[in-house]
């Protein structure tokens, strides 16, 4: 834990000290759970979103992009639900004072008991050798008996509180699992309440109900409301799909864990409209496909895990979490749902215009069922780069930091560097990259010995850098050196868009 924790510092560290993320305001010593994203940071994140946003429109002749705003008619929001129903239970720790997410302090109870099974398995594989057997020693050890047993008990007790916003039986349950503050160690708990998380504020200068408007707390309903437009606009035919990039703000209670939890953040939201019926179907594909987009990255198939919600949203019929091996533990990544027929009904409900597609197949009309793919930006970025930041000890004995970001994500794929500053050196490098810009977002230094530089473009991530030395200057080749091996070759600069391009463009992580 005490390890994980430092890692975690070390990515906030390093993501400041090299431009990736700052603290938001920080002449004003920050704002609480927001942050700004520097030079490197925004490519990096800009890599994501093409990524994402490429995979799914370009890849799918059924799916299209929009770009909804932020502000939406107020009874949106009545609409989907998130008036009445977006709460978070909190509670808080009366000698602490710390607020806490109450489903959450549950949480962390039923992961510490499954770390207990994990240890188990651990001792147990490393007891038995090549004869363990994971599945049979699940099934029949009591320890791990007793504990999945405890497992579902609370599970049980927490969906079924939950859902019948039992608050004081919320409580209750913490109170008899005997959770402490992890600040002060007491179990000294106050009531549990709902607290909303939306956003409001007032449209022009009229204050009131009528003119209360929403910061959007998902974008999800950007589609939704424009459903009729794209499908008439874009003659859309049943199953497709709407894609959305953009910023949703929540009021979160606990924002304690860097970009995973902020106030302001961005969402990656696809919603894919299907036959009434025919959304279970739909569900386990996409669960499929983007397990398959995450995994392409080459994080580690072990870093991910799947996990199906034991409470459902009030919209959704079946919902899972892609989790992500994070500093602070598995979290969730991204949010796959099977939302039925609820949203479109709701605002066919409100709206009083018909939300519905006619079927020329089935030759009938019917509101669509949606499958929903949501998945966060900034807990990406994270992921990355958490996974990615590395020290890596060298054959000589010397250590160097490395973020080995996937090539096709990193800010700069390309570092040119003239080996000194004389000899018409810098003006050679300065003509590749002349040339190289164009395909590639190229750096270019020549400060510090050439053995420092390598280390700096280590530490961001970039994939290749190319030094000019004198030979350049009699046979026009480079040495190209990568990042991730440190083998070195020499390389004709004809050769170097070609030979780059086949390591970084996107197109190859597309088509894994
Ligand atoms: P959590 O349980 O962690 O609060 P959630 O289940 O409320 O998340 P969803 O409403 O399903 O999240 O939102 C979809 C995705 O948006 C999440 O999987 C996550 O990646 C991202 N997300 C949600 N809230 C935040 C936040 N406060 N900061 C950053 N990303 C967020």
């Amino acid at each position: 834990m005490e390890q994980k924790e430092d890692k975690l510092k070390e990515v906030i560290s390093h993501a400041k000290e090299y431009g990736f993320v700052f603290p938001s305001s920080e002449i004003y010593d920050g704002l609480a759970a927001t942050y700004d994203y520097g030079q490197l940071g925004s490519e990096l994140k800009n890599n994501l979103k093409t990524y994402w946003w490429k995979s799914m429109t370009q890849m799918h002749e059924n799916i299209v992009g929009i770009d909804a705003a932020i502000f939406m008619h107020p009874s949106t929001w009545k609409a989907s639900g998130h008036v009445d129903a977006f709460n978070d239970p909190l509670i808080d720790n009366k000698d602490s004072k710390k607020r806490y997410r109450a489903d959450v302090l549950i949480e962390e109870h039923i992961e510490k008991i499954r770390q207990k099974i994990n240890k188990e398995v651990e001792k147990a594989s490393k007891k038995f050798g090549d004869s363990f057997d994971e599945t049979q020693f699940l099934a029949t050890n009591p320890n791990v008996l007793r504990n999945s047993q405890k497992i579902s008990e609370i599970e049980e007790k927490m969906r079924i509180t939950l859902e019948n916003n039992d608050l004081e039986g919320v409580r209750q349950l913490i109170i008899d699992l005997e959770i402490v503050c992890p600040i002060s160690g007491s179990k000294n708990w106050t009531e549990v309440r709902q607290f909303n998380l939306m956003f409001s504020t007032e449209l022009g200068s009229v204050a009131g109900d009528a003119s209360t408007i929403y910061l959007r707390p998902e974008t999800a309903q950007g589609i939704f409301v424009n459903f009729l437009n794209v499908q008439k606009s874009g003659r859309m035919k049943i199953p497709f799909g709407i894609a959305q990039i953009g910023k949703a703000f929540r009021n979160e209670i606990v924002a304690r864990q860097f970009i995973f939890r902020m106030r302001e953040f961005e969402q990656m939201e696809m919603q894919f409209f299907v036959r009434p019926g025919e959304e279970m179907k739909w569900y386990e594909y996409w669960k499929e496909t983007r397990v398959k987009w995450h995994k392409a990255l080459g994080l580690g198939d072990n870093a991910y895990r799947l996990h199906d919600h034991i409470k459902l949203a009030h919209y959704a019929n079946a919902a899972c979490d892609i989790e992500f091996d994070f500093p602070m533990g598995f979290k969730e990544l991204e949010g796959i749902h099977s939302r039925t027929d609820f949203d479109l009904k709701q605002h066919e409900n409100h709206s009083g215009k018909k939300m519905q597609y006619f079927d020329p197949e089935l030759n009938e009309s019917y509101v669509p069922y949606v499958v929903e793919t949501s998945v966060g930006l900034d807990r990406m970025f994270l992921a990355v780069l958490s996974n990615s930041l590395k020290n890596e000890t060298l054959n000589d004995g010397s250590e160097r930091v490395i973020l080995s970001l996937p090539y096709a994500l990193a800010p700069y794929k390309v570092a040119v560097l003239p080996l000194t500053k004389k000899d018409d050196l810098p003006e050679k490098a300065k003509e590749i990259i002349n040339n190289l810009k164009f395909d590639f977002q190229c750096q270019y230094d020549e400060k510090d010995s050439i053995g420092k530089r390598y280390r700096r473009q280590d530490a961001i991530g970039t994939p290749f850098c190319i030094t000019v030395d004198h030979e350049t200057l009699e046979n026009n080749s480079v040495t190209l050196r990568d990042r991730d091996s440190m083998e070195q070759i020499r390389i004709s600069i004809d050769e170097l868009q070609f030979y780059i391009d086949k390591k970084v463009n996107m197109k190859y992580l597309l088509k894994k």
